[in-house]
């Protein structure tokens, strides 16, 4: 992993614009981690590419989340804070495999997790439902039943329900939640929190106030564009005081 100064995240943002967020995702994780081909960050299992994206985020934006969340119960708006080590799960050796295998029943699955390709494949799937169904259906390398070869349309729901399961357990970084409670009313709920769109809204954020900056600084001083974003970000931040609002 590499550390990305202000050039190279403004550049990712920019290419990013008119992408899906997968796609952005992408980007920005061939970015910071060159030591890894575009098809190794592709095949990346969700839990491990969101374990590698709060990595980077801590290291461009620091550990603290902060962000808001509307009660379910009162609608109230309240804000959130949490520090992403809390969110970070340990992984053991087990869960680092690239297949696995599930006995249900009389049935034996061979499987993989399901990684950023799939994601992408499996969004073109009517509803949520069908989705699913064809997320798993490309993460299963090989199934038998009774010994002998076993079609993946054949098998049963609750064989296809224990493989949900399974997944769930093996990536447990791809569902992260963060629990909740409501000052005002009380209600106590766990929120699904997705690393990639919350990194990729700061990120907007933080080009769009960059850009600004730039703008106020090569205006005052007559500075290249360049030349502004290769200040270390403290003295940045000091100019853009003098200069005034
Ligand atoms: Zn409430």
């Amino acid at each position: 992993m590499r550390n990305l100064n202000a050039i190279d995240v403004l550049n990712v943002w920019e290419q990013g614009l008119n992408r899906p967020l997968l796609q952005r995702t992408l980007m920005l994780l061939a970015a910071a981690f060159p030591e890894l081909s575009p098809d190794n960050i592709a095949n990346l299992s969700i839990g491990t590419r969101d374990a590698c994206l709060l990595l980077l985020r801590e290291r461009l934006f620091g550990s603290r989340l902060v962000n808001n969340a509307v009660c379910p119960q009162c609608a109230m708006r309240i804000e959130w804070e949490q520090n992403i080590s809390d969110l970070v799960v340990n992984m053991s050796d087990s869960q680092i495999a690239h297949q696995f295998s599930l006995e249900s029943d009389d049935y034996r699955l061979c499987f993989r997790l399901p990684n950023s390709i799939d994601l992408a494949e499996a969004e073109g799937c009517g509803n949520a439902e069908s989705a699913l169904q064809y997320l798993l259906g490309r993460c299963i390398l090989s199934a038998e039943h009774a010994g002998a070869f076993c079609n993946i349309d054949q098998l049963p729901e609750s064989v296809v329900q224990a493989l949900n399961q399974r997944i769930e357990e093996l990536d447990l970084q791809a569902e992260v939640r963060i629990n909740l409670t409501c000052p005002d009313c009380s209600h106590n709920w766990d929120m699904f929190f997705d690393i990639a769109s919350f990194l990729w809204v700061e990120i907007n954020e933080w080009a769009e106030r960059m850009l600004q900056t730039v703008h106020k600084l090569a205006r005052a001083y007559g500075w290249t564009e360049q030349e502004i974003l290769n200040l270390s970000p403290v003295r940045r931040q000091l100019y853009l005081g003098m200069v005034g609002p």
